[in-house]
This record gives structure tokens, sequence and C-alpha cells, in this order.
């Protein structure tokens, strides 16, 4: 059993949007034990689509085509798949009904164009669309000596597709014969091949669980993928493999799945019933966007005093400041991140200091961080180990 995947619309192949449907589609697919062999990109073209689903229903036993659903000219999504099946649109009394409920019920009138949404190739069948107007359609192709090929056509706007895909298509897939499940570890403070060292054999291709590491800005993520003909087995080893890591690698773990270093701290501080603040030189108030995201930030973040000072400030200085901003704005922490000294080192190289400062009733830490690298990537780098100053 494997899927094909056509995402329909110029704004994709024009290259004015890119296609996120099938990637998404795809993952949804591979956790339904459903691989994806094709995904194909066409333009708003109606013998293009006929073609691309010609060629599909040969090659594949499910078909999810995302886009041209729309009442405007140039969605012909439903024209194709009558073009395919070879038969004509004819009106479905129910989607007339929802979709002048939808009119109604936002006190419009029906443009005459819509009513083209209530209109589906003969034999196939209409889903529910519960947030827009376009209805999905669910079509078999009938393939000689073989099982049918299921046809199932989704909006495009990836809002209404996941939840059609959720809600109406995904009962009507049949269990595939492997599932999948994932999962991921995050880290903090640890190099990507020392973690590699550190976990050994455990990160070797081809396991089941499979466990692969991938770095953005510093945060180290483990990500755990397990087979399995049941959900209980692949979380199972899912289980397995989480416990070595965190077994080996407790000091660095700070969370799963979405959670940020930020998300993490923010919620402890909120359960200790402390406050914070931070004080930033060197990256200019990235520090403070981070948090102003994260939903605790009102009840533990008591702000941010952001200036550019391009050179170094001493760690004195520093000091200073970040408690004379812990009393003017009454926090239990201060984390100030300084101004970037850059100097050349033996070998000729620049080096990027920048000193980072945690402040409370019971602490003073300081460090001194010195990057080699693109500041486009050390800003993060440093926002993250100032941050990581609170988890210690
Ligand atoms: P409707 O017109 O009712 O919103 P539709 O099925 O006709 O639904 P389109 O007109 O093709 O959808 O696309 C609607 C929006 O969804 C556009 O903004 C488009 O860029 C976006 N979109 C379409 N296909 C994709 C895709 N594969 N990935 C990401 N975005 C997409
Ligand atoms: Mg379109």
């Amino acid at each position: 059993m494997f899927a094909e995947i056509i995402a329909i619309g110029t704004e994709l192949t024009s290259g004015a949007k890119l296609d996120t449907n099938s990637q998404w589609l795809s993952l949804q697919l591979a956790e339904l034990g459903i691989p994806v062999l094709f995904h194909t990109t066409v333009a708003d073209d109606l013998q293009a689509n006929i073609d691309a689903l010609k060629i599909a229903a040969g090659r594949v036993d499910f078909i999810f085509v995302t886009g041209g659903l729309g009442p405007t000219l140039d969605d012909l999504t439903r024209h194709a798949i009558a073009g395919l099946l070879n038969v004509d649109l004819v009106e479905d009394a129910a989607s007339m009904e929802h979709l002048e409920g939808f009119f109604v019920s936002r006190g419009r009138e029906m443009p005459e164009r819509n009513r083209i949404q209530a209109m589906f190739p003969a034999g196939s069948t209409s889903l529910v669309n519960p947030v827009g107007t376009a209805p999905g359609i669910w079509a078999e192709y009938p393939r000689q000596g073989a099982m049918p090929c299921m046809v199932a056509a989704m909006p495009g706007v990836p809002s209404e597709m996941h939840r059609m895909f959720q809600e109406q298509v995904k009962p009507l897939l049949p269990g595939g014969d492997v599932l999948i499940r994932r999962a991921r570890i995050n880290c903090f403070g640890i190099g990507e091949s020392a973690t590699e060292e550190i976990l050994g054999d455990l990160t070797a291709r081809g396991n089941d669980p499979e466990v692969g590491i991938t770095a953005h800005e510093a945060t180290i993520t483990l990500r755990i993928n397990a087979q399995g003909s049941n959900e209980a087995e692949c979380l199972e080893k899912i289980d397995g493999a989480r416990k070595i890591i965190r077994a080996k690698l407790s000091e660095f773990v700070f969370g799963e799945e979405d959670e940020e270093l930020e998300d993490v701290i923010m919620r402890d501080l909120v359960k200790q019933g402390k406050t914070f603040a931070t004080v930033e030189h060197a990256t200019a108030g990235l520090l403070a966007q981070w948090i102003a995201h994260v939903p605790d930030a009102t009840d533990c973040y008591r702000g941010g005093n952001v200036s550019v000072s391009s050179s170094g400030s001493s760690e004195i200085s520093l000091k200073a400041q970040a408690e004379d901003f812990r009393k003017a704005v009454d926090a239990d922490y201060v984390i100030a991140i300084g101004g970037e000294a850059i100097r050349t080192n033996e070998s000729g190289r620049l080096i990027s200091e920048i000193p980072i400062v945690l402040i409370g009733d019971s602490v003073r830490t300081q460090e001194l961080l010195t990057w080699t690298g693109n500041p486009a990537i050390t800003k993060g780098r440093t926002a993250k180990c100032a941050l990581n100053l609170l988890r210690q």
C-alpha cells in the first residue's frame, strides 16, 4: 500500500508559495503506516491535473490531493477527478445545504459561483469542511485486477486541510501494516559530536528505535523513531530509548517535543514563585523577545533593559548594572548579557567575547563566552547560554 500526494496550485509551481501540505501529510501518513512514494506538484491546469491523477492511479493505492476546491475558475480539482473517473459533475443536496448554511450563518448572500462547490464527480462522496466553504471529495477509481485506488481531495488552506484530514479522511483509511511513532528530547550545554559519543550505539543507523541527532542554535534534539505493529509496541520502544538518553545525558536534558529552554525555565520559576529580569547588550533584546512569547511571562518576567553598546562592558560594570536593574524592577534574579569585545587570537582568527552574569539573593554567577562563528548564529547561542544560567 503506497500513497502519492498531489499539491495543486500555480502559486506552488510558480514558486510564489511553498508546498507545506505535502510535508504535513507525509508525516501523518507515516504514523498511519502508509508510506508515501511520490510528491507531485501541478499548476492550475485541467489537463495537467487529469494527467497527474492518471499517472498516480497507475502507481499507488492512495492519492491525496490538496488545493483547487475553491469557487473560482482556476479551482479545477473536482473537474479533474471527474475526468479521471470519466463521469459528470452532479449536485449534492447535503453539500448545497451546508454551503447555504455557511453563508446564512455569516449573514451573507451566497455568490452564484459558490454553487460549484456542491457539485461532485458522480459516484464520489463529499467530505464536510467544518471551517470553510470547500467540501472535500472522496472517490474510488476502479482498477482491473487490483483494489480500487482511493482519492481524497482536500482544500489547499493548510488549517482547513489539517482538520479535514484528521476528522474526515483518516477514519476512511485502513490501518497500515507498520505504525511509526516519534518522540523528541531536547538538550542544552553539550555539542553534537559529544552527544553522539556518549550515546554510542544507540545512534547507529538502521536501529529500531532509531535515534537521530539534530542541532539548532545550540539546542540538541534527539529524535526517536520507533516502528511496531501497534501503539503499545511503539511506545514501549520509545520509552526504552528515552530512559537511556535521560540517564546518559541527565544534566543536559531540559525538555521534550516543542519545549524550548525558556518554557521550561519559566515554568519552574513560576512554580517556585520567583521572578526575573534581563539586561542585554550584545543580543539587543533577542532574549526578551523569546521570553515574551512564553505564556508564563506575565507571572515571572519583570522586564528587560536593552541597550546596544558595541564595546565590551567589563564584568564588574555589567554586574553593577544587573544589580541596579534588579532593584529597579524588584526581581529575584537578573540575567545580564554584556557587550561584545572582538580580539584576534594567535592564529589571526577573530574571537568574540561576551560576558554573561546571573545575579540573585544568594547567587552570583559569571561566565565569559567566546565565539569564533557567524554572529547570526552566536547571538542565539549567547542568549541561550545566559538563560541556561537560571537552570543551574
Ligand atoms: P479555497 O479556495 O476554498 O480556500 P482551495 O482548495 O481552492 O480552497 P487554494 O485556492 O488552492 O485552495 O489555496 C488556498 C490557500 O491555501 C492559498 O493561500 C494557497 O497558497 C494555500 N495553499 C494551497 N496549497 C498549498 C500547499 N500545498 N501548501 C501550503 N499552502 C497551500
Ligand atoms: Mg488554488
